[in-house]
């Protein structure tokens, strides 16, 4: 019978545990700040810890053992001071709830259990990413919490401990490195998607954006209310003939330099793109076509006085450039781009290594 009933338990422990880690991975998708994340992480292993005290597993006749100290512990440790608290808080309510005379008892080690899962992460200097020999540290140091039973009368406590902690110990060192390992894996998949979503937005060659992020990061920018944004788009001059005369790679080595005087030149809330080719974009905030041609006018300066290293020799390249005003609330920004493309076909036929307005060309 009792054999029956472990099994049972651990199948109720494993599911759980695995409940815990997909929801874990749930919460560090959404779009939350850290604070919220932490608070969230901490209710979640509340509600874990809570379910863990309501079903304890009797290991040995009078010996109770539940899952409640590695819940909040790892609660703790994965969540942060804020789920610390959170996790704290809810589960020692909820131990008074139950009552009972080790509930004091019970609540002290909750609080010890939380303290102990902090601190585990923080000296196991993994940066909250544990591996196996972390977690078997973790799964020792949040037994420890069993030291709250010596608020008890000394004997009592004492003959509790012995009794419990051989049994305490590997459970909390299995259940740390089950959960941990899990909770990890959400970690890990999680990273490997960011890295192929920010691959997939990424121009390879420069490292700036390329259409498909600049795509996705238009789309997630907060409309602003009646702010004026512009549009620069550049392109290379007389490329082919780099290509020609330095290769390739000379040629690639122009494109690097470019992008980077355009990152250089780039506020925090301005998007840098390749568009394609010796084509890029810079798409500035809250700046009116005036205030754009005076940033223009210092990149084309830049790439003028920044003269390309190849292979032993240096040649010099130069950019035209196109510029679009536009209200983001009423114009798409393809539209603006198409009208700053107009303004740099313009900028070519003037002679290159200039810039045009596309309220010019209006005019004209
Ligand atoms: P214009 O001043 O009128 O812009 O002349 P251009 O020669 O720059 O324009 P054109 O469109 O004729 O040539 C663009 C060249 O850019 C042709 C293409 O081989 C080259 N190119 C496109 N992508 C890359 C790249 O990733 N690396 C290198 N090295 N060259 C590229
Ligand atoms: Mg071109
Ligand atoms: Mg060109």
């Amino acid at each position: 019978m009792l054999k029956t009933a472990l099994v049972v338990a651990f199948i109720e422990a494993a599911g759980i545990m695995a409940l815990t880690a997909v929801a874990f991975g749930i919460i560090i998708r959404a779009k939350f700040t850290p604070l919220q994340e932490s608070l969230t992480i901490g209710l979640l292993f509340s509600f874990a810890a809570i379910f863990s005290m309501i079903t304890p597993v009797e290991f040995a006749p009078g010996i109770i053992i539940d899952g409640r100290a590695i819940m909040v512990g790892l609660g703790a440790a994965f969540g942060g001071l804020p789920a610390a608290i959170v996790v704290s808080i809810t589960a020692s309510a909820a131990r008074f709830y139950i009552g009972g005379e080790g509930a004091l008892s019970g609540v002290v080690g909750i609080i010890l259990a939380a303290i102990l899962g902090y601190a585990w992460i923080k000296i196991c200097k993994c940066k909250g990413r544990p591996n196996f020999h972390h977690l078997v540290i973790g799964g020792t140091m949040i037994s420890l919490q069993l030291v709250g039973f010596y608020i008890l009368p000394w004997e009592l406590a004492n003959k509790i401990i012995w009794n419990v902690y051989p049994f305490l110990l590997p459970t909390s060192i299995i259940s740390t490195v089950i959960l941990g390992t899990l909770i990890e894996r959400e970690h890990a998949l999680f990273e490997a998607t960011i890295k192929l979503e920010t691959a997939a937005n990424t121009d390879v060659l420069t490292g700036l954006m390329n259409r498909r992020g600049l795509e996705i990061a238009i789309e997630s920018m907060a409309p602003q209310t009646n702010t004026t944004d512009s549009v620069v788009v550049f392109d290379l001059d007389h490329f082919k003939a780099v290509n020609d005369k330095y290769g390739h790679n000379g040629g690639d080595k122009a494109l690097i330099s470019f992008a980077h005087i355009l990152e250089l030149n780039a506020r925090e809330t301005d998007v840098a793109v390749r568009i394609g080719g010796e084509e890029f974009a810079l798409f500035l905030r809250d700046t009116t076509a005036e205030q754009a041609e005076t940033i223009t006018q210092r990149i084309l300066q830049n790439v003028r006085s920044t003269p390309i290293h190849f292979n032993g020799r240096s040649f010099p390249i130069t950019v035209s450039a196109g510029i679009s005003e536009y209200f983001a609330q009423k114009t798409k920004y393809s539209q603006a781009m198409h009208e700053a493309d107009k303004a740099l076909y313009q900028a070519k036929n003037n002679g290159r290594d200039q810039m045009v307005q596309a309220s010019n060309l209006a005019a004209a």
